[in-house]
């Protein structure tokens, strides 16, 4: 049997996996990514996550097949680097994380964008099985896209998927990419939270950050966000109503212009908020479909929190 690591990192956790010849995984382990240091001790902090996952599994990282790593960023596959990961600490530059990773572990090390590797999980082992035309939707603290066509993973000149920026309100919201009216203005997490702290600054009730207190979070996480839905508090309704219009908005724009078979949902509050989300959305693009006749298949993502790391592991398959 051969055995093979993946590795998710994300803004706040480093997900490692250890999978065998099926993907299935036989061992795995979850590290907070550092919120200081630099490139070399998210590396460390990689390699510690994946040492974990391996001794889980009963290998040791050298005996691993390879590791897959999807990472955030602009990804150089060829080169195994990565540059402008603004979610990272202290990531100036271009840093060689696959040489880096490689020395750690003892084994060969391939890179891979981060919604990338999560999206071919999906058409690979998931809710895309099957599909020829598929669009990746992962709503979190940004809104990442993916998409397949023609069963292949179109990257464009290196940048394509970037759904989260779709404008779905021209002269809108400001959106933390620093533009106006993207989609991630209303339905990303981060600028989420950013606007239910004005408003609760500027006097507005909400239970969010008393919640965020409470269940000792730095921030207003997916959990947070569901469990102020669930006390019908009435700010956290709006904004995600928000959300929820923008992401119909802004999805069915994108399957006008591609008209894929299949919309796969995940992302953090994708995945936390489920089932009855992924009904609105798909209630929310109905006005804006051109073929409203023939409307593309929205499914929740199968693969969970680990999809990432799964789909990362696959690129050393
Ligand atoms: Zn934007």
């Amino acid at each position: 049997m051969t055995t093979r690591g993946g590795l998710d990192l994300g803004g706040t956790k480093i997900q490692a996996v250890v999978v065998d010849d099926a993907n299935a995984v036989v061992g795995e382990a979850r590290h907070p990514t550092p919120t200081s240091g630099g490139p070399q001790d998210v590396a460390d902090a990689m390699a510690a996550a994946l040492r974990e996952a391996a001794t889980a599994a009963g290998v040791e990282t050298a005996a691993l097949g390879g590791v897959g790593v999807g990472s955030p960023g602009a990804i150089d596959t060829a080169a195994g680097t990565v540059g402008q990961a603004r979610n990272l600490p202290d990531w100036e530059g271009v840093f060689p994380l696959a040489d880096a990773l490689s020395q750690l572990l003892g084994t060969r090390v391939a890179l891979g964008n981060d919604v990338d590797v999560a999206t071919d999980a999906e058409v690979v082992l998931g809710a895309g099985r099957g599909a020829a035309s598929l669009l990746g939707v992962f709503w979190g603290t940004g809104v990442g896209g993916g998409v397949v066509l023609g069963g292949r993973m179109w990257r464009g000149v290196g940048a394509a998927g970037e759904i989260g920026h779709m404008v779905v309100k021209q002269g809108g919201a400001r959106c933390p990419c620093g533009r106006r009216g993207c989609m991630e203005a209303y339905a990303g997490r981060g600028a989420m939270e950013a606007r239910a702290r004005k408003r609760h600054e500027d006097g507005e009730k909400t239970d969010l950050f008393h919640l965020m207190k409470k269940h000792d979070r730095p921030r207003l996480t997916s959990g947070i966000w569901a469990r102020a839905l669930a006390h019908e508090d009435k700010l956290a309704i709006e904004l995600v109503d928000d959300a929820v219009e923008a992401l119909g908005t802004g999805v069915a724009s994108a399957v006008n212009l591609l008209d894929v078979e299949v919309v796969v949902l995940g992302g953090g509050l994708g995945l936390r908020l489920g089932e009855p989300y992924r009904e609105r959305i798909v209630q929310a693009m109905h006005p804006h479909l051109f073929n409203d006749d023939r409307p593309p298949d929205v499914r929740l993502a199968e693969l969970g929190d680990l999809g990432g790391a799964v789909g990362a592991a696959l690129l050393v398959a």
